[in-house]
């Protein structure tokens, strides 16, 4: 099978991925779930004129002139309004979000004035013009305007306005199910110490919190060492009730990269497996007959994150329904020069800041190459080097995706 080019392979996984249906949760638990319907204003924002101020809720035709002194009729306080007229000569007591009585059409605020005669009497200090301190009914949003888009992820800002149009419960995309399998014979799990020729597993670890990032819902299957029978036993069993499974290592060259042959004698659909891309070209792309997407990602790390990042993460977000699946690329300037490669894509550790100017800074981070993810979890974005460029010189203008 050919490879191809980073584009290609992103283009394929977001057409080979079903979207999910659709669930509804309560609230609370919307917070980080892709939104899978528009969500539409039930009342105008605000409800009534609200004064942005405390202070007098007054006619501007009374207060055209200043001093001048208007008789206090009453008081509106948030949740507790004034409902009569306000006549000629009269002011209202007003509090800030408390709604602005039927004849006033400005407020001054309480530091421009001042009571007297026991509070029946308010002296206005400044003149007001008609409009002052008040937001009118509706200024904000008006009623059964679409507020958030279907597709789009529900951030902390957001989950407010759920709430405030009465979304007690909300239409989201059901949460994928991610089994997560790592294979390798020198691997030990977490909780124990490596003897000879072995390491810990980490990937798993990795996978699964970019993953539960993605709103997944993760299976941590068993290590499955370097064995095509019980690589297979596992994947299978792990279809039944996962919508994706991201396998780690035995994808490359070698005697013991066994996860394609797998995959294979499981009939699967393979739909790439082979990548022009740096690191993390042996990423395979597949479909199990039952419909159960598989993402074999390479062994080394850094390889892991980068492929989940570009790949995994894409389907899972594409799976929800997401409106932007595939990280965004943004533009900076290289603060060091970087090295490519011939015929792959480069996708470079770096760390994005900004100068004084407001520009964006790619700072190219050391490191060891795809196995050192100890430096890797320093990085915040990938600068990425076209294929066949030799070097990028410091000060150039470079794409990076921003991970997260
Ligand atoms: P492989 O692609 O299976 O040849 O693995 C490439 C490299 O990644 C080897 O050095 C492996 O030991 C390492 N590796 C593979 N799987 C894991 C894992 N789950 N955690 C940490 N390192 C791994
Ligand atoms: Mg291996």
């Amino acid at each position: 099978m050919k490879m191809i080019s980073v584009a290609e392979a992103t283009q394929i996984v977001t057409q080979q991925t079903p979207k999910l249906p659709s669930e509804e949760v309560e609230l609370q638990h919307a917070l980080g779930r892709v939104l899978a319907e528009d969500v539409v204003a039930d009342s105008d924002l605000p409800p009534f004129d609200r004064s942005q101020m405390d202070g007098y809720a007054v006619r501007a035709e009374d207060v055209k002139c200043a001093p001048v002194r208007l008789r206090i009729v009453g008081e509106s306080a948030a949740g507790r309004g004034w409902h009569q007229q306000l006549e000629e000569g009269q002011a209202v007591r007003i509090m800030t979000g408390a709604p602005v009585p039927a004849g006033a059409d400005s407020v001054q605020q309480v530091e421009l004035a001042h009571e007297l005669k026991d509070g029946t009497v308010v002296e206005l200090l400044d003149v007001v013009e008609p409009g002052k301190s008040i937001v009118r009914r509706g200024a904000e949003i008006q009623a059964n305007e679409t507020v958030l888009n279907a597709g789009t992820t529900i951030n902390a800002a957001m989950m407010a306005v759920l709430a405030a149009f009465g979304y007690a419960k909300v239409k989201v995309s059901r949460r994928p199910r991610v089994g997560v399998l790592a294979t390798g014979t020198e691997l030990v799990p977490v909780d124990q110490t490596p003897g000879q020729d072995q390491i810990r597993d980490s990937n798993n670890y990795s996978i699964a919190g970019y993953a539960e990032l993605t709103g997944a819902v993760v299976e941590r299957l068993p290590l499955a060492g370097d064995e095509t029978s019980l690589l297979k036993r596992q994947i299978n069993k792990a279809a039944e009730h996962c919508d994706v499974i991201v396998t780690s290592g035995g994808v490359s060259m070698g005697v013991y990269d066994l996860t394609k042959s797998a995959l294979k004698e499981l009939e699967a659909e393979l739909f790439f497996e082979r990548v022009a891309l740096r690191p993390g070209k042996p990423t395979v792309f597949a479909r199990l007959p039952n419909g159960t997407l598989v993402f074999g990602l390479p062994g080394n790390p850094v390889s892991v994150s980068v492929t989940f990042s570009l790949f995994a993460r894409t389907a899972l977000l594409a799976m929800q329904g997401a409106s932007e699946p595939a990280l965004k690329h943004e533009t900076a300037a290289l603060a060091k020069s970087v090295k490519g490669t011939s015929e792959r894509e480069s996708y470079l550790p770096a760390q994005l800041t900004t100068n004084d100017d407001g520009q964006l800074i790619a700072f190219p981070l050391k490191w060891g190459g795809s196995s050192d993810f100890v430096s890797f979890a320093l990085t915040t974005a990938l600068v990425i080097v076209p294929a066949d460029v030799k070097s990028i010189e410091a000060g150039s203008l470079v794409k990076v995706i921003r991970l997260n």
